[in-house]
């Protein structure tokens, strides 16, 4: 679609075919399709090849959404990770990372990838703007998250692209956090934009989905990668992902003003040490958010003051957010990192990283923010 046309348009229109006109387009559950003399293994019809008319309109939708050439669906944002990876690094190179990272994205790049005979490297996500002195020879790419997990720090992102493309390198993003109606990292240079679209881009909890964006010819080796593996998004969920698609602008647009609200009232409760939220003056890199996004997001961190088994019965007198790890659905969450997406890092190492026991991560949902506050007040006031 026109690039020109607005966010929203563009969400439910792009990508888009009418069959039968229907609508809303059908599901094609069938997993093979009849040969019509393909010569190429790619050009096949099959789902496993990514390349049905649900997989085609999703990716062609998210391409236009996030201002990239090409996009590749896959079954989790682990997926789109570690496909993402391990296509673009090839044995003997060498990626660096930001210490500041979502588990799931740590443990691979700790555990897996070396035994793939790939080196990583970490560089404290606070020393970005320094990033070239962690450079390696042999260092291929330069991978960061936009909005970090938990703390949400944001790294010096033009200087990442900068030093990453001077040193023939690629920059590789996860924009899980921000989601495109904050953020385009593409437009700031960067070649691979993954998601975990489990998150805000399906918005409602009910799929595992990732993303995998860039320039044709970068993904190519990465779908290739993708068809081999097989970690392919079905029908179903493909159709479930674009229908939660339609409302990314609205919903983000929501959670950015409720996480807003929520940030500097969370600062005024008597059990709140500390708030982390960049669209708070007083956030580290808030100058840095208001450069780069044009919200800034549904997630807010904040340290109890008390002891964890405190905190645990604080956050069990809440009635609206449900504990359970993941964000980024109509539904309020709250977890404590330690304990879920983070607890796999040792304690001496989360020490380092900042993330303490008593660290709250908060998915601030669609509720109404009046009932939010009322329940945050009930239970972290006292
Ligand atoms: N990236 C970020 C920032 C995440 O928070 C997560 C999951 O929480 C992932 C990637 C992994 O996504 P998935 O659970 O869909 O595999």
């Amino acid at each position: 679609m026109d690039k020109k046309t607005g966010f929203n348009t563009r969400a439910i229109h792009s990508g888009e075919k009418v069959f039968e006109r229907a609508v809303t387009q059908p599901i094609f559950q069938t997993s093979t399709y009849i040969f019509e003399g393909e010569a190429q293994y790619l050009d096949v019809k099959y789902g496993r090849l990514n390349n049905t008319p649900n997989h085609q309109a999703l990716q062609e939708k998210i391409a236009d959404l996030e201002k990239t050439e090409d996009a590749l669906v896959t079954a989790s944002g682990m997926a789109a990770i570690t496909t993402a990876l391990l296509g673009a690094i090839q044995s003997g190179g060498h990626l660096l990372a930001q210490d500041n990272l979502y588990g799931g994205t740590y443990y691979f790049l700790k555990e897996d990838f070396p035994y793939w005979g790939r080196e990583v490297s970490l560089f404290p996500t606070e020393d970005s703007s320094s990033v070239e002195k962690y450079l390696r020879k042999n260092t291929k790419a330069i991978y960061v998250e936009t909005i970090s997990n938990p703390l949400l720090k944001i790294p010096d992102l033009e200087k990442i692209v900068a030093v990453a493309h001077k040193h023939g390198a690629l920059a590789i993003i996860d924009n899980t956090f921000a989601s495109p109606y904050n953020f385009n990292p593409a437009d700031l240079g960067f070649d691979i934009v993954l998601h975990s679209a489990t998150k805000y881009l399906n918005g409602h909890t009910d799929v595992l989905a990732g993303v995998v964006a860039g320039r044709k010819e970068r993904l190519a080796d990465i779908r290739k990668l993708v068809c081999h593996l097989g970690p392919t998004l079905d029908p179903h969920a493909c159709f479930l992902l674009n229908r939660g698609i339609k409302t990314l602008g609205l919903r983000v647009r929501e959670h950015n003003s409720s996480a807003l609200e929520l940030a500097h009232f969370l600062r005024g409760l008597k059990r709140v040490e500390r708030v982390y939220y960049p669209g708070l003056e007083d956030h580290p890199d808030h100058a840095r958010a208001k450069r780069f996004l044009r919200g800034f997001g549904g997630m807010v961190s904040f340290d109890y003051k008390g002891s964890p088994d405190e905190l645990e019965l604080a956050m069990s007198r809440l009635r609206i957010p449900f504990i359970a790890p993941s964000l980024g659905g109509v539904e309020s969450l709250i977890t404590r990192p330690s304990t879920t997406s983070h607890s796999g890092i040792s304690p001496d190492e989360r020490t380092r990283l900042g993330i303490k026991d008593a660290l709250v991560r908060l998915s601030v949902g669609l509720e109404d923010i009046s009932d939010l506050k009322d329940d945050f007040r009930e239970a972290f006031d006292a």
